[in-house]
């Protein structure tokens, strides 16, 4: 096919992610990737900044990982886990163990990070159910926080910017506290748990969990909040019996600056969610970890085992490629990485601070953002990136980047250098 082919093709019958039929955002056919560059049909090579949603944090077409999904298709691509185990799942839940706190012991691997996160919260419901306490089954979160698309997952996503109104009635109405303000570095304010302390002390006994993002909430506004509301959480989850789900789809294996950003608050949740980079963003899964007292728990209640099992759950060929990735990782100097990243998004984004059309502009980890005051004009400022040899996706009014680590400073400079002179070109029109 010619890529005027693809194109038109795609633009008469293909849903892209949150797209309009009759009104469709122009999209960019790619011919291949490899390290930090996605190569377009039309030859041109763009510097990517997204990683693919979190995802691809080793660069595209790493050969390591090539290789082992190539091996790992030869011997098995697919098995049913019903009855049937296999080296890749054992693999990769013993790293995966190795690289958590200890009280996370279970490992239940899920097709996407949506599942995971309905997974989890599932898990959260049984256990009380076991518990002999059915009336604790509903959830508390955070605004402007993002877990997902699928129906429960969407119940605890932002209310506001999330999906309640359009599918109120079919959704289940949780509970929802103020969203952090007390920012990542700011000095600590304890009125800023308030609203969740208020919420957590009025319906503990019809909760079974919180589920939030640890420190960073990513598509719900790209927010980085402080550690010590991370903490009081922790504290009144454990004060008042519910338990803590830490959605880390977004900000596991290393993003934040810490290989797991709960850490940055030294807590420990109940379940943990991992998604996005597991594969280094090779193809989809994600896994939910539990406490051992979680699946005793459930086991011992009626029915006694956990009821989901996905057709494609542990795929040994996702399981082999995630694991290698993940010791890719832990081989790296993904800390150096970075931090280096961090103090290059810092210093290269700090330009858009003087714009009067930029309200903030926050890094932390390899995570860099340029909140806009208003929204971006998609139509304009997406090949106006693209002009310029970048890949940068922004929603609303929100512009970030998420490189993969292995991006060398003058690319990231390059990248950084665009969205300035992208940003000041759309201001001054
Ligand atoms: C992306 C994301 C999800 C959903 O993962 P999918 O693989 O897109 O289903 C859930 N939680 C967080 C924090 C995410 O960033």
């Amino acid at each position: 096919m010619t890529a005027d082919e693809i194109l038109a093709f795609d633009r008469e019958h293909l849903w892209h992610p949150y797209t309009s039929i009759t009104h469709p955002l122009s999209v960019y056919a790619v011919e291949s990737a490899a390290g930090v560059r996605i190569r377009l049909t039309d030859g041109r090579e763009l510097i990517d900044g997204m990683a693919s949603w979190w995802s691809v944090i080793h660069g595209y077409n790493h050969p390591l990982l090539t290789e082992t999904l190539q091996k790992q298709a030869a011997r098995l691509s697919h098995v049913m886990f019903g009855g049937l185990t296999h080296e890749p799942a054992v693999e990769l839940a013993r790293t995966l163990l190795d690289i958590t706190p200890e009280e996370l012991d279970l490992v239940f691997f899920a097709d996407s990070g949506s599942v995971a996160v309905e997974v989890a919260m599932k898990m959260a419901i049984q256990y009380f159910h076991a518990a002999g306490q059915p009336e604790k089954k509903r959830f508390l979160t955070i605004r402007s926080g993002y877990h997902g698309d699928v129906f429960h997952c969407m119940s605890v996503c932002d209310p506001v910017n999330g999906m309640h109104q359009i599918f109120s009635g079919v959704l289940p109405e949780y509970f929802f506290a103020d969203k952090p303000e007390c920012r990542f570095s700011d000095e600590w304010d304890e009125n800023d748990i308030t609203s969740f302390t208020e919420l957590i002390e009025n319906h503990h006994h019809e909760l079974s969990a919180v589920i939030l993002e640890p420190i960073v909430q990513g598509a719900g506004g790209m927010r980085f909040y402080h550690p010590q509301y991370l903490r009081r959480v922790r504290e009144l989850c454990d004060h008042y019996n519910v338990l803590l789900i830490a959605d880390e789809i977004a900000t596991g294996f290393g993003r934040s600056g810490k290989l797991f950003a709960c850490e940055h608050a030294g807590i420990v949740p109940d379940l943990l969610c991992l998604g996005k980079a597991l594969t280094g963003g090779y193809m989809t899964l994600a896994a939910v970890l539990a406490t051992r007292e979680i699946g005793e728990m459930i086991s011992t209640g009626n029915p006694g085992i956990f009821m989901h099992g996905p057709t494609f759950m542990a795929n040994p060929l996702a399981c082999a490629v995630a694991g290698a990735s993940v010791k890719l990782l832990l081989d790296s100097n993904w800390q150096k990485q970075v931090s280096d990243l961090e103090r290059g998004l810092s210093e290269g984004l700090a330009p858009c601070r003087e714009l009067s059309s930029v309200a903030d502009v926050r890094v932390l980890g390899a995570i860099g953002v340029v909140e806009m005051k208003n929204p971006v004009d998609m139509e304009k400022i997406q090949p106006a990136f693209v002009e310029k040899g970048v890949w940068v996706r922004p929603f609303a009014r929100l512009v970030y980047v998420m490189p993969s680590y292995c991006m060398v400073q003058e690319d990231l400079r390059t990248l950084t250098d665009a969205i300035c002179e992208v940003l000041e070109e759309e201001q001054s029109q």
